[in-house]
């Protein structure tokens, strides 16, 4: 695995957008190796009607890494 500006080189994982910390170190969009997003944006979406708490949200970009 190469690594470019400090993230890896895959198809989704290019740059690390230090806007967006991530520890959710199996989504494929997560830069391994530093606790980022590589995605220029991200959708946080809720899966209750009425959040109240952290728990009640939900990155729904994330993609399991193959
Ligand atoms: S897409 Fe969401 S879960 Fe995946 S690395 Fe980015 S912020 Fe984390």
């Amino acid at each position: 695995m190469e690594y470019k500006n400090g993230c890896c080189s895959s198809d989704s994982c290019d740059i690390a957008n230090k806007s967006i910390g991530c520890t959710v170190t199996q989504c494929e969009h997560h830069c391994k190796n530093e606790n980022y997003c590589s995605l220029s944006k991200i959708e946080v979406v809720t899966h209750e009607s009425n959040p109240t708490a952290i728990q009640c949200t939900d990155c729904s970009s994330f993609k399991l890494r193959s």
